[in-house]
């Protein structure tokens, strides 16, 4: 049906409509007007997606002077899919009624796991390792090496992409994940890497809530949105615990282990680098002094997750001298390393804010609080330096220094806990040491470093907001 909500003409593709979904598009569209938020709530199974979806189409269509892209964010790849198969419903519904002028670009958007259609490397386990076979076919260093020698394993969906350069684009339409790999299949082009491309030009993106929220995967895939969005929570309720889960970071004996066998066999790399090509490190080390942001645009495939928690003008500060030569660093990780194990051999429960934890750390390992603000970064750059592609191999090393950043940078908003037991096995001692986002009002702020305006939804609660 078609009807008019005061100056937006809605294209709702049902027979019928419930009072409650008429009366929440109201309420959304004059969100809409305000350019402010909105937090909606509706029980399951009264038809939430498709009105908001009809609404936020339709209004997009009656304004065309002034485009917005909708980002929605799921909590579930199964969701996102339910949601695209209701807009690509909606759409061909739009389309029968004003033909060329109902053209969009919808796509989802997750991981390689999700949209990998490299059969080799989708039978790594999980994400991680999925990841990283990528990234051992894909990085500019391995495809350099590809170009000599042809038993270099690359992948064919990647080049394809690759030599399709500009060419390679994704004609308008609605994609679920399960369209775009179809679509890489028959193009012989990557559908991740496509996909990611093709964020800036879409009309709509269909993403999880941590490719807004969670700074680690925002910074990359976030960045190139246009500022006048409008941003759908589905199941807003979440948002809370997505930021705590993206900015909380645990630490185990294991953890500790699996990072000293990182940090022997990081050294054995930059022992062979310095052998064979001590000009790399360098390089880097040249690069350091002028600040980690100078490094300039990383090949697509080479970029990895950004910092888990400093603002881009921190990053543009010199890198501390005591971390900028490789051996250097590696000293200091193992001395936070060798703190950690330390602080685990407890039997009572410990709880302690980041300056008191910091200073701490400063007196018994000698590492002071800007350094531990450095570590994800200059990790990240040392791992590039050293062409390392099997990071999947290195999430101890990573998660330490997640968890040093994390100290290094606030000063508020977090408690360290240490606890000598499980909970759910309190006779083994299993030592745990965590770092909690407690304050509700470092939630806000990186709901504000992302984005500004929320649609929610819980159990029928849908939070929109429009910049
Ligand atoms: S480039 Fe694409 S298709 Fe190839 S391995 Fe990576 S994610 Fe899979």
């Amino acid at each position: 049906m078609i009807f008019k909500l005061e100056d937006v003409t809605v294209y709702f593709p049902y027979d019928n409509i419930y009072p409650e979904q008429y009366s929440y598009m109201l309420e959304l569209k004059r969100a809409l007007d305000a350019k402010g938020h909105c937090l909606l709530e509706m029980p399951t199974g009264t038809g939430k997606t498709i009105a908001l979806l009809s609404l936020i189409t339709s209004y997009v269509l009656s304004k065309p002077e002034n485009p917005v892209k909708l980002i929605y964010c799921t909590r579930t790849v199964h969701e996102m899919e339910k949601t695209l198969a209701e807009l690509k419903l909606l759409h061909n519904y739009q389309t029968r009624h004003l033909g060329p002028a109902a053209k969009i670009l919808a796509i989802g958007l997750s991981s390689r796991k999700n949209l990998c259609v490299n059969s080799r490397v989708l039978a790594a386990e999980n994400r991680d390792s999925v990841d990283a076979a990528c990234r051992k076919r894909t990085a500019s260093w391995v495809r350099a090496l590809a170009a000599e020698n042809p038993n270099i394993e690359t992948c064919e969906f990647f080049e394809n992409y690759e030599k399709a350069a500009s060419a390679a684009v994704l004609p308008p339409g609605v994609y679920t994940l399960q369209d775009l790999r179809a679509f890489g299949k028959q193009q012989g082009w990557c559908p991740y890497f496509l996909a990611r491309h093709m964020v800036q030009f879409a009309n709509v993106v269909v993403y999880s809530y941590q490719y807004l929220l969670d700074p680690k995967v925002a910074g990359i895939i976030s960045k190139e949105m246009q500022k006048e969005s409008v941003v759908v929570f589905d199941e807003a309720h979440n948002i809370d615990n997505v930021c705590i889960e993206a900015l909380s970071v645990s630490v185990r004996r294991q953890t500790l282990e699996g990072a000293t066998r990182n940090l022997s066999r990081i050294n054995q790399e930059i022992e062979r680098f310095k052998a064979t090509d001590a000009g790399r490190l360098r390089a880097e080390y040249n690069r350091l002094v002028e600040g980690l942001a100078l490094r300039g645009n990383l090949p697509i495939a080479d970029a990895w997750l950004s910092n888990p928690a400093l603002p881009s003008d921190i990053l543009k500060e010199a890198v501390p001298g005591n971390i900028r030569r490789a051996e250097h660093f590696l000293h200091v990780l193992r001395r936070l390393v060798q703190y950690l194990r330390g602080r685990l051999e407890t039997e009572n429960v410990e709880k302690e804010g980041p300056v008191s934890f910091v200073a701490s750390i400063t007196a018994h390992a000698g590492i002071d609080q800007k350094t531990l603000r450095f570590c994800y970064e200059r990790l990240h750059s040392l791992m590039l330096t050293l062409e390392i592609t099997d990071t999947d191999e290195f999430l101890h090393i990573q998660t330490i220094c997640d968890f040093a950043t994390l100290v290094g940078t606030y000063t508020r908003g977090f408690s360290i806990i240490i606890e000598p037991f499980d909970e759910r096995m309190p006779h083994i001692p299993d030592p745990v040491l965590q770092v909690d986002l407690v304050l509700s009002v470092l939630v806000l702020s990186f709901l504000a470093y992302s984005f500004f305006f929320w649609a929610s939804r819980s159990s029928g609660l849908s939070y929109v907001s429009k910049a």
